[in-house]
């Protein structure tokens, strides 16, 4: 009988433990490979971001890797559109599950076997020869592997490394955010915008709120939170004032929660008194500390390097109107796998990896800019006037922000 050589195990090296890196090493692990997940952070990462809203990708990729989808989130039946007095001026049916990225994170993390999730270890560079990667670490530590993910977020090291001149770009917009708790909130709130997707859309600004899971994934009545994001236009001046912190510290990309300066948010919420409905100022109201996230995009033209591979947002990153992020992270990590199980040749599964979800990512990143039209930033072309015009109509926005099964019509 003849007998077929057995491949060899391979193994690769994942930088970076959050979405697109458990992704990675889920999936990787299913075809056989050997993984070790290096997490810059010395603590689990927990408590980070806030709500996710999730599409038939990520659900699909969530069964697929095994992290399964129980006690996911809520799942919501309709969005609204309110006016300044709160009245409903516009209604969709849409079901969609909303969660957090605590609880995918918790999913995920439970499919790796903690000896190879290694805490507190940075990338510092790779060394390539063609077959195999060497990977250095900043404690000294040294790697070698098949293969070298970057799963390490917008700000990729990995990245900067194969890549230098990709950079992302600021939208020209921001947005504040913050997770109120259900239990603070009035009767009225919780009775009018708690339990739905709502847009509340004054010119140039657009207030976006959602139920998510409290603390703990606790998904009990009473036990809730609502995620509150208020985007608002700010030019690059603007955003580096914000970027001054509490001691007087210039930030390159973004201030940490904790040092966000105490006159900003200040102003912030007086702005807010003026122009908000009662109920979204009842959820500001309860978010002791409120924080903002500079908006910015990207799109690598490779997302394949030798024997480095880039997932998620290393490899390209869009604007979050569509709250698509960690589905393309999923999508990234499900077929890189999927290659490397089909071919024998690792670098013809690189190739097909990149030929394939190279050009999804650009999709994505171009379909966040044309929906963020809507706040009238840098509005170039005829087409871009056309969607900001189409966008000023509530009911366009609801058919528009991360709406399921986007991506269909460009498959
Ligand atoms: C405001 C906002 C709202 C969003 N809403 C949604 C939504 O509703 N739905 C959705 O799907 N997506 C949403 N996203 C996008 C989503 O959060 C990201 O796409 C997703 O987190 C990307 O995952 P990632 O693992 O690729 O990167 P990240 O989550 O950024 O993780 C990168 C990891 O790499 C680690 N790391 C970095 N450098 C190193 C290093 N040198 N060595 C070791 N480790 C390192 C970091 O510590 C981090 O843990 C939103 C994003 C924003 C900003």
């Amino acid at each position: 009988m003849a007998s077929f050589p057995r491949r060899r195990r391979r193994r690769a090296v994942i930088i970076g433990g959050s979405m697109s890196g458990l992704f990675t090493a889920a999936f990787l692990h299913r075809i056989g490979w050997d993984i070790d997940v290096f997490e810059r952070s010395p603590v689990e990462l927990v408590g980070r971001g806030a709500g996710i809203t999730t599409h038939p990708e990520l659900l699909e990729a969530l069964e697929k890797s095994g992290a399964g989808t129980r006690d996911l989130g809520i799942e919501l039946e309709k969005r609204i559109t309110i006016d300044r007095q709160g009245r409903v001026i516009g209604e969709r049916l849409l079901r969609q599950i909303v969660t957090s990225w605590d609880r995918l994170q918790r999913l995920l993390r439970d499919t790796v076997d903690p000896a190879h999730y290694h805490l507190g270890q940075t990338f510092e560079r790779v060394e390539q020869d063609g077959h195999s990667v060497r990977i250095h670490f900043a404690d000294g530590r040294i790697e070698r592997a098949d293969l070298l993910v970057g799963a390490d977020g917008i700000r990729s090291g990995v990245r900067a490394q194969v890549a230098p001149e990709v950079q992302p770009i600021y939208a020209g917009y921001y947005i504040w955010r913050g997770t109120p708790n259900e239990s603070d909130l009035a009767p009225q709130t919780l009775g009018s915008i708690f339990p739905h997707f709502v847009f509340f859309l004054p010119e140039r600004q657009q207030v976006i709120g959602y139920p998510i899971a409290g603390f703990d994934n606790d998904l009990r009545p009473g036990h809730r939170r609502y995620n509150f994001i208020w985007y608002r236009v700010g030019d690059a001046k603007t955003l580096k004032d914000m970027c001054v912190d509490e001691n007087g510290r210039q930030h390159k990309y973004s201030v940490p929660p904790t040092l966000i300066r105490k006159d900003f948010i200040a102003q912030m919420r007086a702005d807010a008194e003026g122009i908000m409905p009662a109920a979204f100022l009842d959820c500001l109201r309860n978010i002791e500390r409120p924080f903002f996230t500079p908006i910015r995009d990207f799109c690598a033209p490779r997302i394949v390097f030798g024997r480095v591979a880039l997932v998620g947002d290393a490899g390209s990153s869009s604007r979050p109107h569509m709250g698509f992020g960690v589905s393309k992270a999923a999508g990234d990590a499900q077929r890189l796998a999927d290659a490397l199980d089909a071919y024998d040749d690792v670098d013809a599964a690189l190739a097909d990896y990149n030929a394939v979800r190279q050009p999804i990512g650009e999709h994505v990143m171009l379909h966040g800019r044309k929906v963020g039209a809507y706040l009238g930033v840098g509005l170039k072309t005829d087409e871009d006037r056309r969607m900001w015009k189409l966008l000023q109509d509530h009911e366009a926005m609801m058919d528009w922000i991360a709406v399921p099964n986007f991506l269909a019509a460009y498959r």
